[in-house]
């Protein structure tokens, strides 16, 4: 039996994260949950995919810090084997208007969303198998152009523009770089802060009349890394229902 090829999410303790990873381990990879804080859900995560059969381990670092993302390649290397596939799920989102933006806000979203993505990306440039792949996050947010979102969606612009020219970076390896930009998705991160009222009217936002949920993205990501998207590089796949 061909040994499974490893696939490492960030952020995978919660949310769209842990979706992707069940998805992921569903599709027979071996999978490396990475979280920052929820180590109880992470662990969790991991008992329910060994359960189901699956390889999968819990790795915690944030990905904001350049050391711990170096740590968590190396704990995944030893664990399970060289990365096939990495995931940039993690990410923050603290809406709040530009002019009431603290430095402290501004650092932490950068640091998580863009840094963050950085990181991970420049380990990935060294360490991912050939023929891999990376499917980095950003947010539909960024075309809607909502007030409030201005320091979020300046985050994932740049998550955007990495993508754009790492996967030109890599020519030669056979490695895809992609970008999913989900609309608004039913997980902590978009239903925290949020009035019944407001979320019932972004969920009637997309023609298809109601919020993702994280199966949905975690479908389209299984997608970007399976052998049918291998010619789809460089690209930015906005799974928001037709919201935009
Ligand atoms: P979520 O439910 O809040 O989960 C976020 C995950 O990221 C958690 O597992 C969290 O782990 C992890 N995380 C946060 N900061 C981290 C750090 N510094 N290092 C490592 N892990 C960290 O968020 P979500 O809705 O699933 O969002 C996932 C991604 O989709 C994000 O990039 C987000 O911007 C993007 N997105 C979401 C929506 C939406 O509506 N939900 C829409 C568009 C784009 P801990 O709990 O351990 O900290």
């Amino acid at each position: 039996m061909t040994p499974p090829k490893i696939a490492l999410v960030t952020g995978a303790s919660r949310g769209i994260g842990a979706a992707i990873a069940q998805q992921l381990a569903s599709d027979g990879f071996a999978v490396a949950i990475n979280y920052a804080h929820s180590q109880a859900e992470a662990d969790a995560l991991v008992a329910v995919l060994h359960d189901q059969g699956h390889q999968a381990m819990a790795v915690q670092a944030d990905v904001a810090d350049a050391a711990q993302v170096r740590a968590m390649f190396e704990a995944v290397e030893s664990a399970l084997g060289r990365v096939d596939v990495l995931v940039n799920n993690a990410g923050i989102l603290k809406p709040a208007p530009l002019a009431d933006t603290s430095d402290a806000l501004f650092d932490q979203t950068f640091n998580t969303n863009t840094r963050g993505t950085f990181n991970t990306l420049r380990e990935a440039a060294q360490r991912l198998n050939d023929g891999g792949r990376i499917v980095n996050f950003s947010s539909t947010a960024l075309v809607l152009k909502l007030p409030g979102y201005a320091i979020y969606n300046a985050s994932k612009a740049a998550v955007e523009a990495l993508t754009q020219v790492f996967a030109k970076e890599l020519r030669g390896r056979n490695i895809t770089v992609n970008v999913v930009a989900p609309g608004p998705v039913a997980t902590g991160l978009f239903l925290n802060g949020k009035t019944p009222e407001q979320i019932a009217t972004f969920a009637k936002m997309p023609p298809l009349e109601r919020l993702g949920q994280p199966e949905d993205i975690a479908q389209v990501v299984s997608f970007l890394v399976g052998p049918q998207a291998g010619w789809v590089n460089g690209q930015v796949l906005r799974a928001n229902g037709g919201l935009a």
